[in-house]
Formats: structure tokens, sequence, C-alpha cells
């Protein structure tokens, strides 16, 4: 079975050699195999009742760097692609929501979309129970492609900006979509070629009897700019507005009805996980820390914090100098309520966080709040020695307590050696607070305090 599914593959790779194409996916025999027998089911029992309700599909992310880390697809990108994704998919009653944590991988070969790493090592990457996107920011040999077999998707970062539809076209693929010109791949006429009338609409072209004929493989402007003829001598154009169509994006709008109902008996067919997902809009998370219009924030550190929304997801945080959000500093998903940005410079940056639910990204950011670095010289980047504020004893045995005291307000943060937060505190001024450290070791008390953040190494022994 490997075996053959590495020859396949290895067609593949070949054909992807001979043309420079913007989705060289070539469905496996078993993924035809089973559409034909779910399009023969059609002809006999007609199109199944549309979903009441939606149903939830989890997708894994994984975003690929090269091995310096490099070239990621950005998040407010893939909150964007997220968004749209769900607003194509709806008609078909499906809803993608994220699976987890983002996947992020260095691996030039896999950045490049290099097969053979593709086909060796993205399993190593993949949620068994999800449909497994890669984005990755190099190479030319397509913009988005499924491969079955290792059933990956890969879409190229600069395929899926504003109003994109390579995601979309690819998961039609993945729940087993041919392209609507399918046996016109290298251009060359099939032997049997769909007449415009649907008299072989089952047997030639794709096998839908709802989409109409089409010979383009390769991409085109609506409407096209030349006359197809089919074999009876009728003149046409074909339709621009299917996804599954090499059109360009700004054409697409659409899978038929049999392409939705063929997406959704596939996903049943397969081994992905069925549950429910949350769709909410929360409401913005109230932030703590920097103070609003707070100055001498240490550049190299910089401790962003907010209060939890319950039911949230993540947060999406994002960090731009002078609050030009076309180009972010900082732009990240964080899973917990806090975050230490390294920043540079002494300058304005704007701040902003959004709660998120999985299976919602679409949301807005609402209020703004800036915050001013300031560069302190190389040696004592971490301390501020005038910065008031007392910690006794230091280092302490595992059975005392560490006493707190500070002369202005603070928010306190206690960290593993690994960056891990382990308390978080708002202190007032000039009330004593305790602290008792979980177990022997080393620990740092991040401090932020309006003129910036202070660092004390805490020994427990
Ligand atoms: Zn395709």
């Amino acid at each position: 079975m490997k075996k053959f599914i590495l020859l396949f593959f290895s067609l593949l790779a070949l054909e992807l050699q001979a043309q420079n194409t913007h989705c060289p996916t070539v469905l496996s025999p078993e993924n035809l195999q089973w559409l034909r027998s779910f399009q023969q089911q059609l002809d006999q029992n007609g199109l199944p009742a549309a979903n009441v309700n939606p149903v939830y599909v989890p997708v894994k992310v994984h975003i690929v760097g090269n091995n310096e880390g490099k070239g990621y697809y950005n998040v407010s990108s893939l909150m964007r692609a997220m968004c749209d994704l769900n607003a194509d998919f709806e008609p078909a009653g499906m809803h993608f929501y994220l699976a987890g944590d983002i996947d992020y991988i260095n691996d030039n070969d896999l950045y490049v979309g290099n097969s053979d790493a593709i086909w060796f090592r993205s399993e190593d990457y993949k949620d068994p129970r999800a449909v497994n996107v890669f984005f990755h920011g190099a190479g030319n040999q397509w913009c988005g492609v499924y491969f079955p077999g290792v059933d990956v998707v890969f879409v190229l970062n600069s395929c899926q900006g504003p109003n994109a539809t390579t995601l979309t076209h690819e998961l039609g693929h993945f729940f087993s979509l041919p392209h609507t010109f399918s046996g016109w791949e290298n251009n060359n006429e099939p032997f049997d070629v769909e007449r415009l009338d649907g008299s072989n609409c089952r047997t030639a072209g794709d096998g839908f009897c709802d989409t109409k004929a089409d010979y383009v493989s390769i991409r085109w402007g609506c409407p096209l700019a030349w006359n197809l003829k089919d074999p009876t001598g009728a003149f046409f154009k074909p339709d621009s507005s299917i996804y599954m169509s090499y059109s360009s994006d700004n054409c697409q709008s659409r899978f038929s009805q049999e392409q939705m109902a063929a997406m959704n008996a596939n996903l049943n067919s397969r081994n992905i996980s069925k549950a429910t997902a949350d769709t909410r809009v929360l409401p913005e998370p109230k932030k703590r820390f920097p103070l609003n219009g707070s100055q001498n924030q240490n550049p190299e550190g910089v401790l962003l914090e907010w209060e939890a929304v319950p039911g949230a997801f993540a947060y999406h945080v994002q960090i731009a100098r002078f609050g030009d959000w076309n180009f972010l500093n900082y732009d990240a998903l964080v899973f917990d309520t806090t975050a230490v940005v390294k920043l540079f410079g002494t300058w304005e940056y704007a701040w902003r966080v959004k709660a998120i639910t999985a299976a919602n990204t679409c949301g807005s950011f609402g209020v703004v709040d800036t915050f001013s670095t300031k560069e302190i010289p190389a040696g004592i980047v971490q301390l501020e020695p005038d910065m008031p504020v007392s910690v006794y004893p230091n280092p302490v045995s595992i059975n005392e307590k560490v006493l707190l005291k500070v002369k202005q307000k603070t928010v306190l943060n206690l960290s593993a050696v690994n960056g891990k937060v382990l308390q978080s505190l708002v202190l007032e001024p000039n009330e004593a607070y305790e602290l008792q450290l979980p177990d022997v070791g080393v620990y740092f008390l991040l401090m932020q305090q309006e003129q910036g953040l202070k660092v004390k190494k805490l020994v427990v022994r």
C-alpha cells in the first residue's frame, strides 16, 4: 500500500517539475474511487439534505519557517484566513476551528515545499484527528497543494492574503473534489470530453453534473478571454465562480450543491473529530500593564498583561510602533494572559489585545493603549536599582515565605527558569504580601512598575 502511494507520489513530483502550476493536486485512485461511488449514489438517491447545523471541523495549523525561524506566515493573516475560510464554507454547513496551539516548525526543506521532505517528515507533525494545513514561505511550484497519501495541505504564504481562495480550493481537494477541468491537467484533450449539454457529466470531467464543462488548466481571469468548443460543436465559456476551477481568486465564490454534498459525505467517512466548537465573539480583555501612556519601558523585555476573558481560546496581541498596524513589531497568539516582548529603541508603541474562540477569529480589535520605551545601556539592562521594591529574605529556604513590599503599584509575576509564569499578583503600595515558593530552585520575580520592568533572581534552598 505504502509502496504504491510512494510511486504515485513520485509521479506527482515528476509532474511538478514538468510544469509550474497553480495547484498540482492529483487525487489518489482511492480518493477517485470513493468519489465515483458517491456520485453514482447521487443519481440513485438525489441530493442528501443539507446540514441543519454546521459540522465543526478541527484544523491543525503548522507554520513553517526556514532553519533560522524566519519567514513565518503571520498570525494576523492566519486569523483572517480562518475567518474567510469559514465564510466560504458556510453554505456547505462546515465550520473550521483551530485545533490547539499553532505548531511552529523550522525546516528549510519544508519551507521551500520539497516534496520528499513533505512525504517523509510532515507525518511527524500531523494531528491525526484534524485537517492538517502547513503554511510555508518559499518555493514557486504551487500556490497550494493537497497531498493524498500523507493527507496534508500545503499553502504558500503569499497565496493566502486578503480575499484569497487558495485555502478554500485546497480543502475542497482534501474533501475529495477534483478540479472542474479534471482530465485536462496537461493541456491535452482527454479521451472523454465533458459535453455542454450534461449528457456525459457523470463520466467526464469532475463527475459532478452541476458544474459546467471546463477545459482550462492554466490560470485565467473572468470571463475567459476566448471560447471553448465542446464535442458537439457548441461554443461556451466555463463557469468562473467555482472554487475548484483555475479562474482568478476574485472570480470565485461558490461550491456547487453536489460538491458540497460530496465534501460532507467525505468528512463523515474520515477519522476526523466531530466535536462542537465555540463561535462566540468575546468581550475585549481589560489591559493591566503597561499602564496606558507609561514611559521608560525597558525594550529588552516589556511585560504585557491583561485580565482573562472567560471562554477565551487564546489572545491575539499586537504591538506597532507609532500605532502603524501595517508594520507590526509583535503579532502573536498567546494562550496565557501575559507576554514578555523584546522591542527596540526609544520609541512610542501602541498595543492591543483581542480574545478569540477557537472557531471565531473574525472579531475586531478594540481599545489601543500606548507606552514608550527607553533603551538602557548594555550591562544594566535587567535592573533599575532606584526602583523602590523591597524583597526579603533572599535566598530563602523552602519552608520560609518571601515578604514583598512595594512603594508603588506593581504587577508581579513569579516565573520559573524556563520562563513559565507560576503566579501573578497585583501589589498595592505599602502593603505586605507573602509569597510561598513551590519548590527548591531558582526563580525570577518580574516586577512591572510605572518606570519599567525590574527582574530579581530568587534562590530557594
Ligand atoms: Zn487544485
